[in-house]
């Protein structure tokens, strides 16, 4: 089993420490990690700049590479810099905070994994649902129990697997609960401040809005305690709308 590793918080994040630590003994696990922070990117790849990338050592061992590019930059990169490594599986995180709802849409976590499912690799992404007081052994092992199952059963065409956990002990976590992404979002709130020289700047923060959008939900599920498995596909055609534009003139005759 190869397992390729990714994420967005960055190589030297405790999250994918904890997720090498989770799958290490699962296969030969390699990781391309970003070598900076680069939350909410998205799916954005560098294509004005080159990308640098230099191998990392943790504990006087090898532990992957850095790359200075985006979550999507690193798992096209790994093909060139993990030569013959195909990966069976991508698995991108712990990421520090919950990609539920509309988070997913900027999610550099999920990003690796779409990137990954595009490649035609079964992908999962993992995130946290906290951003402070992690309890990253307890992810560990959800982490673990979740890239076990996706082994053993295989993931349906063009699906990735976004997985959010709950912060607590294992013993307080109510189990498993299959999802659909929500419509919940963060609200932003910015910050105006003013520089040294007088100049006004923002800094974009924002708290998490539940919209309350029903049962069943990434969101409902794991702030009730639950760990959320919500299968994605990076196919964005609304199919629903299609009869309503087809009855467009200009789409007549077609
Ligand atoms: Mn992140």
């Amino acid at each position: 089993m190869k397992i390729l590793l990714c994420n967005d918080d960055g190589i030297h994040a405790p999250g994918i420490a904890a997720l090498y630590e989770a799958v290490r003994d699962l296969g030969d696990v390699r990781i391309v990690a970003p070598a900076a922070e680069q939350s909410a990117v998205g799916h954005a790849i560098t294509l004005a700049n080159p990308i640098k990338a230099h191998p990392v050592e943790k504990n006087g061992r090898p532990f992957g590479f850095a790359v200075g590019g985006t979550p999507a930059d690193c798992v096209k990169l790994s093909g060139e810099l993990l030569p013959g490594f195909r990966p069976d599986l991508v698995v991108s995180g712990i990421n520090l905070g919950p990609n539920t709802g509309i988070s997913v849409i900027y999610s550099g976590t999920v990003s690796a994994a779409t990137e990954g499912l595009i490649l035609g690799y079964p992908s999962i992404a993992v995130s946290l649902n906290t951003f402070q007081h992690p309890l990253w052994e307890s992810a560990s092992h959800f982490a673990r129990l979740v890239v076990e199952t996706v082994i053993r059963q295989g993931l349906p065409p063009d699906t990735l697997l976004n997985v959010n956990l709950p912060n607590l002990p294992p013993d307080q976590v109510r189990g498993f609960r299959l999802t659909r992404m929500g419509r919940s979002r963060f609200v932003e709130e910015f910050d105006r401040r003013t520089d040294p020289r007088g100049n006004t700047y923002f800094w974009m923060g924002g708290k998490m809005e539940l919209l309350g959008d029903g049962e069943g939900t990434d969101v409902a599920a794991v702030e009730a305690g639950y760990v959320s498995c919500t299968p994605i596909s990076f196919d964005l055609t609304h199919r629903t709308a299609l009869p309503a534009l087809g009855a467009w003139p200009m789409f007549k005759g077609a």
